[in-house]
């Protein structure tokens, strides 16, 4: 069974529409899928709108993926079957807004004292009326020839560590955490491996995620070693956390993979089997 519980588009910065994503979710015979767009409900709420599927066609669920801050370090954290109706999550992805603004801000004046002007309208541009953000100023880069690729322009400007991994302005994981759960929500953990954590820091964010009412951690995001998604399947049965699965599916490319991943979680429950439950799905 094909299911895929984190995708983007064109909403945050995914390329399809996210009519044309669920389309290509349909296509590729997924059976459960949400859209999970940074910091925003508009692509969901897009695909959503007016979408009844007939029985055996592709389940969509509503979903996010929201920034946070844990311990000097940017976590996201995927919620899915949220109500995109509550107030408090809607005030919470609003308050994001303004701080995706705010840090595109930062990062436009950071590039600028390294003599790359007009950065922030460059990012702009760029992202039309998508969420503004970091692969927006690598674009602008790539296309103004101070880069080769999207890929040198995060390694050398925009990556973790670099001037444009701007924190400060995102809220701490326990809030975002509890507006997902606030909106009838499950939280989960995204891609609990991308943070590079040691064992024993991750061992304290996936608890301090628990304490924040935080309930599943996604097991595979993309492609991902055998080995390492096996180690995220015990983490999960440590914290007794549900297992989910996804793609990251942000665009066609050799690289990445496609929409659509096994739903095989080994011995841990899958959060479908809660959402089912729950009626989100
Ligand atoms: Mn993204
Ligand atoms: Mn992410
Ligand atoms: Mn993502």
């Amino acid at each position: 069974m094909l299911v895929d519980f984190h995708t983007h588009s064109s909403a945050s910065d995914g390329a399809l529409s996210p009519r044309d994503l669920l389309q290509r979710a349909r296509q590729a015979g997924v059976t459960q899928f949400a859209i999970t767009d940074h910091d925003t409900l508009a692509g969901c709420r897009a695909a959503l709108c007016g979408y009844n599927p007939g029985a055996g066609e592709t389940r969509l669920v509503a979903g996010v993926e929201l920034s946070c801050v844990w311990s000097g370090v940017t976590v996201h954290v995927v919620g899915l079957g949220i109500d995109l109706d509550n107030p408090e999550l809607n005030a919470g992805v609003e308050s994001l807004q303004q701080a995706r603004l705010l840090r595109a801000d930062k990062i436009a004046q950071r590039l600028e004292k390294l003599g790359y002007a007009n950065a922030l309208a460059g990012a702009r541009a760029e992202a039309g009326s998508s969420q503004l953000g970091r692969p927006h100023f690598a674009r602008w880069m790539v296309a103004q020839g101070h880069v080769k690729d999207a890929n040198e322009a995060f390694k050398k400007y925009l990556g973790a560590g670099k001037c444009g991994d701007v924190k400060a302005y995102w809220p701490q994981l326990a809030a975002v955490t509890g507006w997902i759960v606030t909106a009838g929500g499950t939280a989960v953990l995204a891609h609990p491996l991308k943070y590079k954590l040691t064992r024993m820091k991750l061992r304290r964010l996936v608890r301090d995620f628990v304490a924040a009412g935080g309930t599943a951690l996604e097991v595979l995001s993309g492609r991902q070693a055998v080995d390492q998604t096996r180690m995220m399947q015990l983490l999960a049965t440590e914290f007794g956390l549900l297992a989910s699965v996804g793609s990251d599916f942000h665009r066609d490319s050799p690289w990445h993979p496609g929409i659509g991943v096994e739903a095989q979680v080994g011995a841990c429950r899958g959060v479908w089997e809660q959402l089912q439950e729950a009626g989100s799905l």
